[in-house]
Order: structure tokens, then sequence, then C-alpha cells
């Protein structure tokens, strides 16, 4: 090493050694529940901590964190915030805990699907939890390194969504690779490699009928719908997507499912013949394209997410544009019968979680103004692809989506002020949609039912057809 190059190397070491923050997860199964240990290397005086979410509404988090101890340093919990405040000595922070849980003694409520999906699952027969629910993380920081390594694992095969193919090996990444994210063993579970325009992806499954047809079903709409939608994106050179199937324990709800960035699960009812028909391909569709509409008010990573299903159905091939229609359908019924129709964006939003109700109203209610902007779109540009430019527009916050920058996007595709007049109509207010004909997207129309229900019809096939191409 040259005299010249040493006092900046030294400069180098001193800074990364002043700003590097260090944890280490050791995972092992138990048996009933997954303990991890937890050694935080830090600089830090103190460091907040969280564990577990509000996600599906549930508030007994701190049942399932068991048998919490602490070594170096000094960690305690707040069960009713779920902190976990750390004071390391010397750099240094040890604590450790069991996460332990079962559905509820005699639990199988179809309606009940949520709960399945929020709380951790384990036992020697099959595992299922949501990285929220193993790793209590930082609470502001999503870039802190982390190292994951099991030291004992299921005596069936795991798949890591944070670590995708690697099985338990040790994974290495940031909190915010494994914050959000899910964990699925069970004995019959397999993972193959699909190639999507020739990059790998894995399609993790642990079927229990009809093993070859249901992957061949599910590699088909693999290839097809997930080569759509990313080419659309202009992703093709993006990180391996997976796609987890992973049937309920003991509920015979269809489907329920969460999309994150990397991939998407779903759980399912067990006893079906067949994975994919209509309603779980719709459903799988929809999580998929959380790869991209994920973040911001309910409205747009649901309600906008909901637009991209329909639209990507139809564009992708996979079914006609008549399709979009029937889809459409099914949000302006649930909307118009919904006894929450005209509530407030801000109380929607707070109340999200309190009843299926309220979940689904954001849901329609966006997915309603979508098709509403589309519309309006066309009318002033004259040109019928509107989706396409309004999410070539959101595209660089998509990470960061805010209703304001939504705005100031949409203003460069429409006139300002009635998008500003429009969304606190439609979205602040939760006022009725109008659908004025001269709005509509062309080559349809809105009728009403006697109940006043709104249905939207396809007047003109080929006019319809170009809104999405
Ligand atoms: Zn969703």
């Amino acid at each position: 090493m040259s005299e010249k190059v040493f006092p900046l190397l030294f400069v180098f070491l001193l800074m990364s050694c002043s700003s590097v923050t260090e944890r280490t997860e050791y995972v092992y199964w138990k048996g009933d529940g997954i303990g991890v240990e937890v050694t935080v290397h830090s600089p830090m005086d103190t460091l907040q901590y969280v564990y577990a979410s509000e996600n599906g509404g549930q508030n007994d988090q701190m049942t399932w964190f068991q048998d919490f101890s602490s070594s170096d340093g000094r960690v305690t919990v707040d069960s009713l915030t779920r902190r976990i405040t750390i004071v390391p000595e010397n750099g240094i922070a040890r604590f450790s805990y069991v996460v332990r849980c079962t559905l509820p003694e005699g639990y199988g409520s179809p309606g009940g699907c949520l709960m399945d999906v929020f709380r951790p699952d384990i036992d020697d027969k099959m595992l299922f939890s949501r990285t929220e629910n193993i790793f209590a993380v930082p609470e502001d920081d999503a870039d802190m390194k982390v190292v994951v390594k099991w030291s004992r694992v299921p005596p069936y095969p795991v798949f890591c969504l944070y670590n995708p193919g690697q099985g338990t090996g040790s994974f290495e990444g940031t909190v915010g690779d494994i914050s959000w994210s899910v964990i699925a063993g069970d004995p019959l579970l397999t993972v193959d490699t699909v190639m999507v325009r020739g990059k790998v992806n894995y399609l993790a499954t642990a079927l229990r009928k009809n093993v070859d047809l249901n992957k061949r079903q599910l590699k088909d709409y693999y290839r097809t719908f997930y080569g759509a939608v990313s080419s659309f994106w202009g992703e093709e050179g993006s990180e391996p997507y997976t796609m987890l199937f992973f049937p309920f324990r003991n509920n015979t709800w269809e489907a329920t499912g969460n999309g994150f960035t990397n991939g998407f699960f779903s759980r399912y009812d067990a006893t079906a013949d067949t994975v994919l028909n209509k309603m779980r391909r719709d459903l799988f569709t929809h999580e998929i394209g959380h790869k991209w509409l994920n973040n911001g008010p309910v409205w747009f990573p649901e309600g906008f997410n909901e637009m991209q299903t329909a639209y990507q159905l139809v564009a992708s091939g996979i079914e006609s544009p008549e399709y979009f229609a029937t889809y459409f359908n099914i949000a302006l019924s649930g909307l118009w019968h919904s006894p929450y129709r005209n509530v407030p964006d801000e109380e929607a939003e707070e109340k999200f979680w309190e009843d299926g109700d309220y979940i689904w109203l954001l849901y329609w209610r966006g997915f309603s103004y979508a098709f509403h902007l589309a519309g309006v779109y066309e009318k002033e540009t004259g040109k019928p692809n509107a989706w396409k430019p309004m999410m070539d527009a959101v595209r660089p916050f998509l990470d960061d989506f805010t209703a304001d920058k939504f705005l100031d996007a949409m203003s460069v595709l429409m006139e300002k002020e009635r998008l500003e007049k429009d969304y606190k109509k439609y979205i602040l207010e939760g006022r009725d949609f109008d659908f004025q004909a001269e709005d509509l997207p062309s080559g349809c129309r809105i009728v009403y039912q006697p109940d006043g229900t709104p249905q939207l019809e396809v007047t003109d096939a080929a006019l319809f057809k170009k809104h999405f191409q």
C-alpha cells in the first residue's frame, strides 16, 4: 500500500465504523414456534424497535411474543405500543423471544380468512407467518444491515420470500428486505423456477390436489400475465419475482392474498381441485399489481390496483374487453350498496380494518375514480389509451405516493381545476360518481338498474377495445 493511499483509506474506515449499525437475527424452529435471537451492534445510546403491525385489525399481537429475555445491554418491551427500547452496552445488546401461535381452538369460519393471513401459525406440520410477526425491526431505519441465520430448521421445506429460492439459507440484506415479507413451510412445499422473458422467477406451492395440472396452469398464467404486466411497466431487468400459493390449514375460504414488491402470496381453500379458477386468477392479478401500486392512501394502492387488474387482464389477452365491464360492475354494485358509500376518505381510511364493508369501500371508490379519470383524459386529449400515460405519470413517485403528487402529475394530462374539484368531491367527500355521458371513455355507457345501481355497458366493442392498446 502506498503512503498516498493510506490516509484516505484510514478516513474511510473511520467513517464506516461510526455509521454502521448492524444487527443479526438468529432464527430457530422450536417445534411450536419460531425463536428469534437478536444481536444489535450499534454506536447509538438508544434504539427503538417495533414488533408486528396493526394490519388485519389485530390487537393481540403481544400474546404471540413470548419468553422474552435480554442479556447484553438493557432491553425493555412496552406491550401496549409493541415498542422495544434497546440501550446497548459497549455498543452491543442481545435479546430473544419466541413467536408462538396457532389459530384459536375450533376456528375455521370462512369470513375470518384475514385472521389466517395476519397471524403466525407454526407447528411441526406447517409454518406460516408474515415477517413482521417474526422480526422486531428498527422503527425508522429501513437501510440498517441485517443478517438472518437459521440455527435450527423445521423438518419440512421452508420458503422465505425475503430470500427466495434459498430456503432457510443465511441471508444478508437490510431491514427493509425483512420487515414486510412472508415465511411459509410445509412437507409438500416445492419451489419451481419459472422463466419469464428469459428471467428467473419462482413458483412456490404446497399443493394438495392435482399437482401436475395445477402447476401447469399456474406456470402458464405466470408466463403470460407476469410477462405482459412487467413489460407494461418496463421491468424486464428486475429482481426475481415469486408467486407463493399456500393452502389454508383449516379454512374453506376461496382465497386471499398479499402483494409485495418481490412477490405475492395467496392462501386458498386446500380442498380446491384447481387453484387457478377465475376468482383466484383475478385475486392473483390484483396481488401482482401491488408490485407497482403499493403505497399511499388506500384508494390508490387498492382502488387503482383494481383498475390495473381489470385493465391488465384484458391488455395481456387473457380476457376480452367485455370482461373489464364485468369486473368493474362488481365494484359499481358493491359501492352502490355499501352502507358507507358516502363516508369521507379520512374516516374510511381510519376505519379500514374495522369491518369488511369499510375495507372494500376504498377498493371500489378508487376503482371508480380511476375509471372516471380515464374518461376525462380521453375527453381532453382525444386519446383512448388513458391507463398507460396515467401510470407513466405516477411511476416516478410510486414508492412515496401522496395525493398531492398524484394531482400534480395528473394535471399534466388533464385540466387542473377540474381535477382538484373531482378529487375533493369523489375521494375526499365520498360523493356519488356522476358518470356524465360526455366524461366516459368511448365505446361504453352507464345505465342504471331500478334500485339505482350503476352498470357499465360496452356499446361499441371496437372503440372500447382501444382503451387497452
Ligand atoms: Zn390489495
